[in-house]
């Protein structure tokens, strides 16, 4: 009932009250006075009956009924506990809650936590703070929130299932702590990790940072597309997952994390052995070069990985990390597949390395390259029948360097594209100056580096250079390492034969480092091995690098390709490469790589000294120019 039309009921009521009093004191007859009476009265009656129940209630009554019935109709269990812990009332939707969950009704306190007295005592303890508690209950997450009523000494618990709304926390905790392609904890959960084992090592307690970024991988998409990359970044992070789990012995809590597109990481905290991050580290790097498969192709990949150990290299997760970047960018500097350890020169390293990138820029502009030629011998006539083709850039202040420290950096780069087309071409252009100058016709072996081989349309560069420069298809050669040529066969078997449609020579350089199989020895179109200098180097003194090159010379017979050893130093190991029958031999015994003038007067000089200092008898003069 509203104010006015409870206003209009009393004024009618008093209106009418006013009209029976002067009815009932003006009437004639007693007795019509006392019908009116009683009429009057019996209608009065009826009205503040009617009136009393139409004028509003106190507020306090309503307000009971209708809270009274919130427990009852809330869908969400709400249970009333008596002081000691006892359910004394339970709504329906607790016991609609109970059911859902397996429970019978007698046992209604299983809605609640396990440890639900001593949460009493805390919310008695502190009534005015609200307390929540999540929990699990049979597949599902309740949440409980428990009110202490101090007038009547009891409870009050709501119940809330939030396991759809913790199952999208968790998820969304899941995707901002890890890698969605390859399910791996991300770089986020490195920081956080890290920060967490650092607070717990105050007691002295270790851990080192392993840090790993594929070589070449950028190549790898460009010519291979991202779906294939995509498949080999999880085929790597299938093979970590394996390398770790074999050396979970040694370090137990290591763990594995992709950090950004081709870099990884693995926290070794608490190991027990202070060699332990490097042969770990060492694993992997070996590890990963085993074949990897995508989509039932076969790719090879290597890793350039640093390492930085706590606290000697660093007493934050900031610095530990920057450290060991900084010793993979060394690795990768180094040409990549190696494993450095941290060292405080490397940061100075570092920066000399961001100078000689900025002048790199500059050094072809400023004519600062040069080709220098390393002869290669054939070990049976004794003559040069070609040269290697070997870059040197000289720096307007640090002199000569050399191809080991700016080629790395050129492939990271990307410059060695327009280096390599300039080595291409000035090479090419000089065999033929040779050739038209009368000299002696010399094959010009160049090295092609990975970007080169992936980029694309290698061999129409190819074909348009020795267009230009008139060279004979048949004297230019082209060296790629093994490592390069197995990273994607197929790939590599294709380059290949379309560069040797053009006409030209191939071999695999750095031969015997790599993963290769005969089988793909056979399939590739090659014309040569070259036996990776390691193994030339121990050839005297270790009976297993003699037995790996002996190897590697009867597998190129066989398969009838050229053999040549480079990194010849001693006349023990010309002899000895001699005897086991390899074909040519390159190497500072003989000659160290020349410059253009300097070849040319050793073309003319007869005979080669180091041919007589090994087989008087035998002592061929070089080939004279024109002969
Ligand atoms: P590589 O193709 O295996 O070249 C052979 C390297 O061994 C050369 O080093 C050569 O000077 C060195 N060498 C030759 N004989 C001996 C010896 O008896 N003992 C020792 N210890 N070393 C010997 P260099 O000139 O420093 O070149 C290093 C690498 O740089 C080359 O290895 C090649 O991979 C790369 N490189 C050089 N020039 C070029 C180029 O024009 N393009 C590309 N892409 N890479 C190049
Ligand atoms: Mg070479
Ligand atoms: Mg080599």
């Amino acid at each position: 009932m509203t104010i006015r039309s409870r206003t209009r009921f009393i004024a009618a009521y008093l209106a009418l009250l006013a009209m029976w009093l002067a009815v009932a004191t003006f009437s004639a007859t007693r007795a019509a006075r006392t019908a009116v009476a009683a009429l009057s009265a019996g209608i009065f009656t009826v009205l503040a009956a009617l009136g009393f129940r139409m004028l509003p209630r106190p507020a306090g009554q309503a307000q009971q009924r209708r809270l009274a019935l919130f427990p009852e109709r809330n869908p969400d269990p709400v249970l009333a506990l008596s002081a000691d812990g006892q359910v004394i009332y339970s709504n329906a939707g607790a016991r609609e809650m109970l059911k859902d969950l397996g429970g019978k009704e007698e046992d209604i306190h299983e809605l609640l936590p396990t440890d639900v007295r001593q949460r009493l005592e805390a919310v008695r303890a502190l009534p005015s703070a609200t307390q929540v508690w999540e929990y699990p209950k049979s597949n599902h997450v309740l949440a409980c929130s428990i009110h202490f009523l101090a007038d009547q000494d009891e409870f009050h618990a709501y119940i809330t299932d939030i396991t759809r709304h913790s199952r999208v926390e968790a998820r969304l905790s899941h995707q901002a702590h890890h890698d969605t392609l390859t399910g791996l904890p991300n770089r986020r959960q490195f920081q956080e990790r890290i920060e967490q084992v650092l607070a717990a090592s105050a007691g002295g307690r270790r851990l080192a940072v392993i840090l790993m970024d594929l070589d070449r991988f950028n190549v790898i998409t460009r010519s291979l597309g991202h779906g294939v990359g995509d498949g080999l970044l999880q085929a790597v992070t299938a093979r970590l997952e394996h390398l770790l789990v074999e050396e979970r012995a040694m370090s137990a809590d290591a763990t594995l994390y992709r950090f950004e597109a081709d870099v990884f990481a693995i926290l070794v905290p608490g190991f027990t052995e202070p060699q332990i991050p490097l042969h770990l580290a060492e694993r992997m790097l070996a590890g990963i070069q085993l074949p990897l498969y995508v989509n039932t192709r076969e790719y090879f990949v290597t890793f350039s990985i640093g390492v930085s150990i706590y606290p000697v290299d660093g007493e934050d997760g900031i610095s530990l990390l920057r450290n060991a970047d900084t010793a993979m960018q060394r690795a990768k500097q180094l040409g990549g597949n190696n494993l450095q350890a941290y060292s405080q020169e490397m940061n100075a390293r570092a920066a000399e390395s961001l100078s000689l990138e900025n002048y790199l820029r500059h050094a072809m502009e400023h004519n600062e390259l040069r080709l220098h030629f390393q002869p290669e011998i054939d070990t049976r006539s004794g003559q040069i029948t070609g040269v290697e083709v070997l870059l040197r850039w000289t720096h307007p202040e640090r002199g000569v360097i050399m191809p080991s420290e700016f080629i790395p950096l050129a492939e990271e780069t990307g410059m060695i594209v327009p280096i390599g087309e300039w080595t291409l071409r000035a090479a090419c252009a000089q065999s033929k100056a040779w050739s038209s100058a009368g000299l002696a016709a010399l094959t010009m072996a160049v090295n092609i580096s990975a970007r080169q081989f992936h980029q694309q349309d290698l061999p129409g560069l190819v074909r348009r250079i020795l267009q230009e420069t008139g060279l004979d298809p048949q004297m230019l050669e082209l060296e790629i390492t093994e490592g390069v040529a197995m990273q994607d066969v197929e790939h590599t078997r294709a380059t290949l034969r379309q560069l040797k449609d053009i006409g030209v020579r191939l071999s695999i350089d750095d031969f015997g480092t790599g993963f290769s199989s005969l089988n793909y020895l056979r399939r590739f179109p090659i014309d040569r091995l070259k036996i990776d200098q390691s193994f030339v180097h121990n050839l005297t003194s270790d009976e297993n690098d003699a037995a790996v090159t002996r190897a590697i010379i009867g597998l190129a017979h066989s398969l009838r390709l050229k053999v040549i050893a480079e990194g010849v130093e001693t006349p023990e190991q010309l002899v000895r490469l001699r005897r086991e029958g390899c074909d040519m031999v390159q190497g500072y015994y003989m000659y160290r790589p020349l410059s253009a003038s300097a070849l040319e007067e050793v073309l003319h000089a007869k005979p080669a000294p180091w041919m007589t200092r090994i087989d008087p008898q035998r002592a061929p003069a070089n080939r004279r120019p024109g002969s």
